[in-house]
């Protein structure tokens, strides 16, 4: 078989994504290669479609272990001899396991990396061929990455033993360059092929909002968005629990999670999360990795997260099938302090020195920057995410708050210019202030220390931004910030020239700041997660039926299939068992063991119609 042909007979789907061929290719022609796509953008069946064309079995390491039996159902589904070994199952299911792959009925095997290094699985996997191995959330192995786990660390011993090195794959979402080349490095990749495919996320929406009263326009968002799943990203546990409480209260039906409650809790919640028994699920970050629940509609995060990497990790949990999702960011300014404050007391990694320590500390404070730059900046906030990636795009995308809200182009080449001055003067006599002082400065406000420098008689600069409030000055000091025209460091954040502000004191460009028209509220938004050529009422009736099998199934109901490819069936109402097949995400063994009980369904759906 060709992988077009497993493509379309495992898995269902007619064409490629992009990239997704020539990764394949390149890892059947016996090539190392490593995949940075976003979450959503398809890697499984980068690994997948190989694991099925090579000889051997291909093992697939993850750290999301209570996430394992589904994505083993997901594959059981379509027909491929998939299993998984990890310290939840019990030891029966352990040695069944160990045998059906002495019997060489597994082609893809699941491993937490820590089971790679009981004497069973040595002596296993040195005596089945290994033809491959992918490793996936591979940024794991970085110490450098959001997500270090020493576990992933014995991947090379693992590596070592085998007679014959298998094939590597290497699968993230994050990467920056640093972490890119750990990557290669730590897993020795042998000249891989490297392939990123672009971050953009289309189908979502990026919105940041400022909210008097965060946790109504929590309310809000939720219930403009009935009938949808959505997560709630809090910062703390505390948050969790009392966020949770509150939509207990507006009659909203929710579960929590995070790392404080017991592993059965976390397991029900997530399950009646992912079961669609629940809609709304309320969590820190500890809940999400690897989640592949496809039709989750919105994400919320009630805070700022600490970096635009967990940002767009956890957010792009959202519309995983494509379909049109919201991701939300209820900012606050307390939520920068927040942050500050858990970056200075994070000492999780004790193997690092304390000179490593403190490197990654300061780069922890430079992400937060950026961070906070997103947040409350004016212009495209996804030309803002892309760059920050390294990715160039258009300047306006259409489809974020800011490129949705009704903003004026302001000339602030003055105003700069004020500033840029006014901290020079400062420079010049040795001093060095942050944001809300400077802003005092040029605003002329008369504060014990203006008077202790004799600031209203000896600095020409003073009070010259007297017309503005402070959040104005502030704010363009921030966006300047956010455009390099100056930089912020120390321990207190103080204001520093760089070059590109020396530039602009020598040539005085004109410099453009995005500024919000009026004061009225912007235009409430929501984009509608079901598309307007899906009938509603079919969708709906597809959909009991995929619950009725799913609960006696005992599987999350996406695992038998996705709503992606419900509304195709909506779309193309197949009533044969060639059309059915031609609906997206179905392939052989869904055909068989689905195909008539949808079809029956859509039959009587059709007759009712007519009658
Ligand atoms: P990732 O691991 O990159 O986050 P997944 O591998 O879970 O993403 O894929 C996300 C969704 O896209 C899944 O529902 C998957 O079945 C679907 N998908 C992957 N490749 C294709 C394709 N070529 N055509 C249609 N859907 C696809
Ligand atoms: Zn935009």
């Amino acid at each position: 078989m060709t992988p077009q042909e497993v493509l379309q007979r495992y898995f269902g789907y007619d064409h490629f994504r992009k990239g997704q061929e020539e990764m394949i290719s390149h890892i059947l022609a016996g090539q190392d290669v490593i995949g940075i796509m976003p979450t959503g953008a398809g890697k499984s069946i980068c690994y997948q479609i190989p694991a099925l064309l090579l000889p051997g079995i291909t093992i697939v390491i993850s750290p999301l272990i209570s996430l394992m039996k589904d994505q083993v159902e997901a594959l059981r589904q379509n027909g491929i001899a998939a299993a998984c070994l990890n310290s939840i199952m019990s030891e029966e299911e352990r040695r069944e396991t160990l045998s059906a792959l002495y019997r060489g009925s597994v082609k893809i095997l699941y491993a937490a990396p820590e089971r790679l290094e009981t004497q069973s699985f040595y002596r296993i996997s040195r005596e089945i061929g290994v033809s491959f191995v992918a490793v996936d959330e591979a940024h794991c192995v970085s110490q450098w990455g959001q997500d270090f786990r020493p576990s992933y660390l014995k991947i090379m011993q693992f590596l070592e033993q085998l007679p014959q090195r298998p094939i590597i794959g290497a699968f993230t979402a994050t990467a920056t360059k640093e972490v890119a080349d750990d990557i290669v490095r730590i897993l020795q990749l042998q000249t891989p092929f490297m392939l990123t495919t672009g971050f953009d996320r289309e189908n979502l929406y990026f919105g940041v909002m400022q909210p008097r009263d965060k946790f109504r326009a929590l309310v809000d968002i939720i219930r403009s968005h009935e009938g949808e799943s959505g997560i709630v990203y809090c910062i703390s546990r505390k948050l969790v629990e009392n966020v949770t409480n509150d939509l207990h209260e507006h009659g909203i039906d929710a579960v929590r999670y995070h790392a404080g409650l017991s592993g059965e809790e976390r397991q029900a919640n997530q399950d009646a999360f992912l079961y669609d028994r629940v809609l709304v699920m309320v969590a820190t970050n500890a809940f999400g990795m690897g989640i592949d629940k496809s039709n989750v509609g919105f994400v919320v995060h009630y805070n700022m997260p600490k970096n635009l990497e967990s940002y767009y990790q956890e957010a792009g949990r959202a519309g995983r099938d494509g379909s049109k999702a919201d991701c939300i960011l209820l900012y606050n300014g307390a939520d920068v302090q927040l942050n500050q404050f858990m970056i200075s007391k994070d000492n999780a990694n004790d193997q690092l020195s304390e000179a490593d320590r403190e490197r990654i500390r300061q780069q922890d404070e430079e992400r937060l920057k950026r961070m906070t730059f997103y947040s409350t900046r004016r212009s495209c906030l996804r030309h803002y995410m892309l760059q920050y990636f390294g990715e160039k795009s258009p300047d306006y995308c259409g489809n974020c708050s800011c490129c949705k809200t009704n903003y004026e182009q302001k000339d602030i080449s003055t105003e700069a210019l004020k500033i840029l001055s006014c901290i020079y003067r400062l420079h010049q006599r040795d001093l060095h202030f942050g944001i809300r002082v400077v802003s005092d400065i040029l605003r002329g406000k008369e504060t014990e220390r203006t008077e202790k420098f004799h600031f209203p008689d000896t600095l020409s600069t003073f009070g010259i931004m007297k017309d503005m409030t402070e959040r104005q000055c502030q704010e363009i000091i921030r966006f300047l910030l956010s455009e390099d025209y100056l930089t912020q460091g120390g321990e207190y954040h103080v204001l520093m020239l760089n070059r590109k502000s020396a530039m602009f004191l020598k040539d005085r460009p004109a410099l453009f700041m995005n500024t919000e028209k009026s004061a009225e509220p912007r235009p409430e938004h929501r984009q509608s997660a079901v598309p307007a050529d899906i009938d509603q009422s079919l969708f709906a009736l597809l959909k009991d039926m995929r619950r009725q099998i799913a609960e006696r199934e005992r599987v999350p109901a996406y695992i038998i299939f996705t709503d992606h490819t419900l509304q195709d069936m909506c779309r193309k109402q197949p009533v044969s068992d060639m059309a059915f097949l031609s609906v997206s995400g179905v392939g052989q063994v869904k055909l068989e063991k689905y195909g008539s009980r949808f079809m029956s369904v859509i039959r009587e759906y059709l007759n009712n119609k007519q009658a």
